[in-house]
């Protein structure tokens, strides 16, 4: 078949693609990994230390609790969990869920206010999809989690966005928030733990978002995905503790907390001002989007009472206590080189974003070919925070987004490559 051969055989048959594909495809984190990893020698004599994605799951010091394998299991043996399950989730997994976030919060959500997802990434799905009317638009935050921005664009929700200011602690630019904020705003994104930046909002700061947000009268989609995931001195404050201020959608999962980000199960959380959700289009779309989609598989949704209520404490603190030792030592090893600078020492979250100087270097000239070259010399793999090809990754250039949750000694002996790369293609005279 020739060059476009392909091309002219799917026109003889008549089958068309979304258009809208083609300008996403390079802009998810896969994508951009999928570039990166493809400068790895596959028979190189080192293993390759993966800095890139965030999936603790693979490393024995990370192993879930045996409360939770185990709830799995006794659903499994159980046969009473093999049927459909309603879409909006079983009755006793929203209401464990409700009793969780309600934990830390100044009021009580009932089960009604949980939807259970496939994951946080369904919740970011469905949220976006509900959002999505002709014309509105939507604030996401800039170095930013790509799964909104391609969620936005497949939807055809135009998105805004605000920077996370380095200097202060990668606080929101609340001032920019304003200014981008019209009247066909409908929400802001905020990221808490941050996934990139690995900062923690203070209670003080997000009560100054709420309200912003309720001055612009718009929502708050807190993602919480790594809430409670903190090692530093700030405290974790879930947004909906402003839920009688603002309306806020709570995303959240057990993927990163319990380290099983492939069991799939996650859930939105709504918690508003009186009356705010009740007859609303957005919760009927919500609704609308959950029948027409799939459900996280039942035995997995009937262990979330058992997971979320006898998780032992000790399982939680052991893993933040490993991801504390991990981001002290990326944050001590980072300064170390010199031609990478880290604005905030990470105290939550699996990540840390720091700045790349390309003038200190000879021979490299931007983000994305110091990750290429750092993958084929080195075998370590970081994230680039802007990609070239196409699109945006994480929306910084030269910027690079580092993971710290992998075993310490893996991280050790990577960080100690980086550095041996970046001193090997430092400028001699500087
Ligand atoms: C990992 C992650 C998600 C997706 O979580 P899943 O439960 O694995 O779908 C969503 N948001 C952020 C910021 C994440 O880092």
């Amino acid at each position: 078949m020739g060059d476009d051969g392909g091309h002219a055989a799917a026109g003889r048959w008549g089958f068309g693609a979304n258009a809208l594909l083609a300008g996403i495809s390079a802009s998810s984190i896969r994508a951009v990994l999928n570039v990166v990893m493809s400068e790895v020698r596959e028979d190189g004599p080192r293993p390759v230390l993966p800095l890139a994605h965030g999936d603790p799951a693979c490393f024995s010091c990370f192993r879930t609790t045996s409360v939770a394998e185990e709830a799995i299991v006794d659903a499994v043996r159980s046969g009473n969990f093999n049927s459909y399950a309603s879409t909006q989730g079983i009755v006793p997994a929203r209401c464990a869920i409700a009793k969780y976030l309600s934990r830390d919060l100044p009021h009580k959500l009932s089960p009604d206010d949980i939807f259970v997802t496939a994951g946080c990434s369904q919740a970011i799905e469905i949220v976006i999809s509900a959002l999505a009317s002709p014309g509105a638009n939507i604030l996401l935050p800039r170095p930013g989690y790509p799964f909104y921005l391609a969620r936005s664009a497949f939807s055809g929700l135009e998105a805004r966005h605000f920077d996370l200011l380095p200097d202060k602690g990668w606080e929101i630019d609340l001032e920019a928030v304003e200014a981008l904020a019209d009247e066909n705003t409908v929400a802001i994104v905020l990221v808490n733990p941050s996934n990139p930046c690995g900062n923690v909002f203070s209670h003080q700061h997000l009560a100054k978002v709420a309200e912003t947000a309720k001055k612009l009268g718009i929502l708050v989609i807190a993602d919480e995905v790594y809430g409670h995931l903190t090692f530093g001195n700030v405290p974790f404050t879930p947004m909906a503790a402003f839920g009688k201020i603002v309306p806020v959608l709570t995303l959240g999962s057990i993927s990163k907390r319990w380290v099983v980000p492939g069991w799939r199960l996650g859930w939105i959380a709504k918690c508003g001002p009186d009356g705010v959700f009740e007859h609303n289009k957005f919760v009927d779309n919500v609704r609308v989007l959950l029948n027409i989609t799939t459900d996280p598989a039942t035995f997995i949704q009937s262990a979330v009472p058992t997971i979320l209520e006898n998780t032992e404490n000790e399982f939680f603190q052991k893993t933040v206590d490993i991801l504390k030792k991990a981001a002290d030592i990326c944050y001590d090893k980072l300064k170390e080189i010199d031609c990478i600078t880290c604005p905030h020492k990470p105290e939550g979250s699996m990540f840390v974003m720091v700045k790349l100087n390309v003038s200190h270097l000879e021979d490299i000239h931007d983000d994305t070919e110091f990750c290429s070259m750092l993958a084929k010399e080195e075998s370590v793999i970081v994230l680039p925070g802007k990609k070239h090809y196409a699109g945006v990754s994480l929306g910084l250039k030269n910027w690079l987004r580092v993971t710290f949750a992998i075993e310490p000694s893996s991280l050790e002996e990577a960080l100690g490559r980086l550095k041996s790369f970046c001193n090997r293609h430092a400028k001699q005279s500087k």
